[in-house]
């Protein structure tokens, strides 16, 4: 049932909108329309406003979530999410053809995530339209600003959805994987400071807020910790010249656990450590932290996971592949506002990376199971 150069050419066309996160105005504004057009009611948000007044950024830009609404057949509310951003650099996509493979031209990621997860949502709906389906009460949740810590849905009124269970359409690899876990990560920043003194003159008056970095990592493991938390430092900067003792140096990171008191606790350790190299040689430190999502982990035995398996089952594909993943997405914040979902392969791969790609075979795919799903089966 599924119109192959119908799949093409949306994809093609959301790919054509310049939609880096806080870039989305112009795609917004053609998904709704589109889910207007499909007989959906649309809401869309603030969101956009309250993340520019947060942040204190001028947003002309960026609206707000998507939330769309079709009314079903039966009793069974399902929701699907598929975000409006995407990672930079994501201006002026070119999508190249060949054969199966649908690439951009090397300069720009190609957008599949999460164009793919549109594009199946689309398809879905106009097949039900057209050949008038049974279906469930569907309801969309097409977010701004998934990708930067997923900004957007951290104002969306979750009070709104009357599903219980949910669809993410958000994940890398082979269509047919689920992520049934994701972690809490919690970035922070860690300024240290010295004391400035003349190299050569008085080096001794000076306290050097790279000497204390520098013996505080070196009694802190990073990468992964163990099966479900990871530690990071990935950006430092500070010092002054080279015949100054430098009296500030600001490092960031991230902790990922799977489980969130795991994650403080790693970060109260690496807090106590900094403290107390800075204290030995006569510096302070201070310690930022945000907890940006916050981790969840869906049973393999609930509702989500079992519709899921039933939709692969009938249309003849492999059993799906459960994972745990260490990326976060909205998903994060779908559970953490009690509703079940779990997060399903679309079709990228190798995404946030120039090197991005999907294939037609794999949007054909994910358009079958994301119908599937939508159908009514009672
Ligand atoms: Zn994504």
């Amino acid at each position: 049932m599924i119109n192959r150069e119908r799949v093409i050419n949306e994809f093609k066309r959301l790919a054509s909108f310049d939609s880096e996160s806080f870039k989305e105005i112009e795609i917004s504004k053609y998904v709704a329309n589109t889910l207007k057009e499909l007989g959906l009611e649309i809401e869309i948000d603030n969101a956009g406003d309250l993340i520019a007044k947060e942040q204190s950024f001028s947003f002309p830009h960026s609206k707000g979530n998507i939330y769309a609404y079709l009314k079903g057949t039966g009793q069974d509310f399902v929701l699907f999410s598929s975000h409006l951003d995407t990672v930079s650099p994501g201006i002026n996509k070119k999508v190249i053809i060949e054969d199966d493979i649908i690439k951009s031209d090397g300069t720009t990621v190609l957008g599949a995530d999460d164009i793919s997860g549109l594009v199946s949502i689309i398809e879905a709906l106009r097949i039900i339209k057209e050949n008038n389906l049974k279906h469930k009460d569907i309801e969309l949740l097409i977010p701004i600003a998934e990708e930067p810590y997923c900004q957007g849905t951290k104002y969306f009124d979750f009070n709104k959805i009357k599903s219980n269970k949910a669809y993410v359409l958000d994940l890398d690899g082979p269509v047919g994987n689920a992520a049934i876990g994701a972690p809490s990560i919690i970035s922070f920043t860690i300024e240290i400071f010295g004391l400035s003194a003349h190299a050569g003159f008085h080096p001794e008056d000076g306290i050097n807020a790279i000497t204390i970095l520098g013996n505080a990592l070196a009694k802190i493991r990073v990468g992964r910790l163990n099966d479900k938390t990871l530690l990071n430092f990935g950006k430092v900067y500070g010092g002054l010249q080279r015949n100054s003792v430098p009296d500030y140096v600001n490092i960031i990171g991230e902790v990922r656990s799977l489980d969130k008191n795991e994650a403080i606790a790693i970060l109260n350790n690496v807090r106590d450590i900094f403290n107390s190299e800075a204290k030995r040689l006569g510096g302070r430190i201070s310690l930022e932290y945000d907890i940006k999502i916050e981790a969840y982990k869906v049973s393999d035995n609930s509702i989500v996971v079992r519709d899921y398996q039933r939709v692969l089952n009938k249309l003849g594909y492999a059993e799906p592949k459960l994972i745990t993943t260490f990326g976060g997405s909205d998903n994060n914040n779908l559970n953490k506002n009690g509703i079940e979902g779990i997060v399903i392969s679309s079709g990228m791969n190798q995404c946030h990376t120039v090197n991005e790609y999907t294939s037609i075979s794999e949007l054909i795919k994910s358009c079958e199971i994301v119908l599937e799903l939508m159908l009514d089966t009672n």
